[in-house]
């Protein structure tokens, strides 16, 4: 892997064309200022430097890329789907070609550690690739026989959906939802955040280089409350999978519910990591650690709460601190750094609010609990003692690197204290003893589970929350479920009694 200089020499020659060009709208296969002419500025968490000056578009710019993917739509949808599936293999090569330069933009862009954009852009083209092959698939249903008939069901693509995306590993995210929704024949209108616009731009261009047609894919920048709002408000629209807070879901399900809009939810979350004593400890400091220090803990399947057996919770607590207290914080180009700066200085205002929350609730706090430096967005790596379920700290979503431990006696308490919360996103176990492992899993209320295991993840496999954390499944044929209507014919097979009104 190249170093810090090699790095920073590559990244400046990747944004050198945003700083010229900056970021445009991009609407039925061109690239648009906003209608009003507005922009706004993206700048890097790493030292607040301007990257890119940003389209602002609004309710315009939105009806503008609705009606171009609303004239795409017809001959998307009835293109043969492995024609569709050869397109999105191009559009996935072409991630894969330029990995690095997506990797590096959205790095700066969001602050996040190269070793781990690297690895989201590759997973990026596999959402595509995944998805791809089963576009040929998308449409079929089954058949369902009864006395006399036999149901036909067939699934079709619902029409031109919107996606909203959030500001945490905005280029994998976005795949996750854009490529089931071309697979499926869908055309997209993209909103992506407003803090890490820049890597939607690099998706778009890839995707219509590999050969989607215009219009297909089309993206408006700017704030939510504006662009993101439009979108969620044009009748033009069928349907808007989001990726974000759950206060923003909830104002999004308002939005859409005068165009009765289709809405799939991924939202916050604030999940255990709970800790049996019989456990594989080694390996559950290694899991605890990595699941919310790395990417930030800006993510929304982070373990930010770390429940442990009293028996072993001093021990167990003390190991993550010493791990926490020896991740390398740096510039996020730098191959070593596991921690970068946070995404922005409102959200780096937020999470340091709460080291002071801990101390005035009576938590300890173990390590870090400090800012890293006087330029850029720096959090030391934090864990918080000596917690208990009712402190904020242990209720709210920080979405940094803080790390919030509270001790539990039984099985009865660790399964009360981790369903205390509004979220439900995913859960971590790990016990050794298989039999509480599956008591335990019947009642942990989280729409994910994952039992000695960090965050492994299986494309076909289900993927979302329950309670505040999120409405629908992503992943495998669950993604169709969304983006299509599943609609039946039913054929009669025999002539049947038909009452004769008025004969
Ligand atoms: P956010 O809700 O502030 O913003 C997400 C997107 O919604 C942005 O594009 C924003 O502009 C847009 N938006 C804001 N207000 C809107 C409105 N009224 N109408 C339409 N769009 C609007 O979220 P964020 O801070 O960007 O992202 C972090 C959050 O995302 C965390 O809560 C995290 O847990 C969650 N998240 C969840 C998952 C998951 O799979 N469950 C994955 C990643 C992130």
């Amino acid at each position: 892997m190249s170093d810090l200089t090699e790095n920073l020499a590559k990244a400046e020659a990747a944004l050198a064309r945003f700083r010229r060009e900056g970021v445009l709208n991009h609407i039925g296969g061109t690239q648009r200022m906003a209608a009003s002419g507005a922009t706004f500025d993206t700048t890097s968490p790493v030292d607040g430097g301007v990257l890119a000056s940003v389209a602002k578009g609004g309710a315009e710019d939105v009806d503008a890329a609705v009606r171009a993917a609303t004239a795409a739509f017809a001959a998307w949808r009835d293109m043969p789907g492995k024609d569709r599936r050869a397109i999105l293999h191009k559009v996935a090569d072409g991630i894969v070609a330029r990995a690095e330069e997506i990797a590096l933009v959205e790095s700066m862009d969001t602050g996040q550690a190269i070793r781990f954009m690297s690895k989201a852009a590759i997973r990026g083209a596999e959402n595509f690739r995944f998805f791809a092959d089963k576009a040929p698939e998308a449409r079929d249903g089954q058949t369902l026989h009864a006395p006399g008939q036999i149901n036909i069901t067939s699934r079709r693509p619902i029409g031109p959906v919107g996606v909203i995306t959030p500001w945490n590993t905005p280029f994998m995210l976005s795949t996750w939802k854009i490529a089931p929704a071309l697979a499926a024949g869908c055309t997209v209108v993209q909103k992506p955040a407003e803090f890490s616009p820049m890597t939607a731009k690099l998706l778009v261009e890839i995707a219509e280089e590999a050969g989607l047609p215009p219009g297909v894919l089309n993206v408006v920048n700017g704030m939510g409350e504006d662009a993101g709002k439009a979108l969620t408000e044009h009748p033009g629209i069928k349907a808007i999978a989001f990726v974000g807070e759950s206060r923003t879901g909830s104002m999004i399900m308002r939005q859409g519910s005068e165009t009765l809009k289709r809405v799939h939810f991924e939202l916050g979350g604030k999940n255990p990591v709970i800790v049996f004593d019989d456990a594989d400890l080694v390996r559950a400091v290694d899991a605890a650690v990595f699941m919310i220090y790395s990417l930030n803990g800006e993510r929304c399947t982070s373990s930010s709460r770390l429940l442990v057996q009293d028996t072993i919770y001093d021990d167990f607590c003390a190991k993550v601190a010493e791990r926490a207290a020896r991740i390398k914080v740096g510039h996020p180009l730098d191959p070593e750094t596991v921690v970068g700066p946070l995404i922005h200085p409102v959200h780096e205002k937020k999470v340091l609010g709460y080291f002071d929350t801990a101390r005035a609730e009576g938590a300890e706090i173990a390590t870090g609990g400090v800012k890293v430096g006087d330029v850029g967005c720096y959090v030391a790596p934090t864990l918080f003692t000596k917690a208990t379920s009712d402190m904020a700290v242990a209720r709210e979503e920080i979405f940094g690197p803080v790390l919030t431990a509270i001790p539990f006696a039984d099985e009865a308490e660790a399964i009360r204290i981790a369903n205390d919360t509004e979220y439900g996103l995913t859960a971590y176990l790990w016990t050794n003893d298989l039999t509480r492992a599956l008591r335990m899993t019947e009642r942990l209320e989280a729409g994910m589970m994952w039992v000695n295991s960090e965050n492994l993840r299986h494309l076909p496999a289900p993927f979302g929350g329950v309670k505040a954390s999120g409405i629908g499944r992503d992943g495998g044929d669950w993604s169709f479920d969304f983006y299509m209507e599943t609609v039946n014919v039913c054929l009669a097979a025999t002539a049947h009694k038909i009452p004769r009104l008025g004969a």
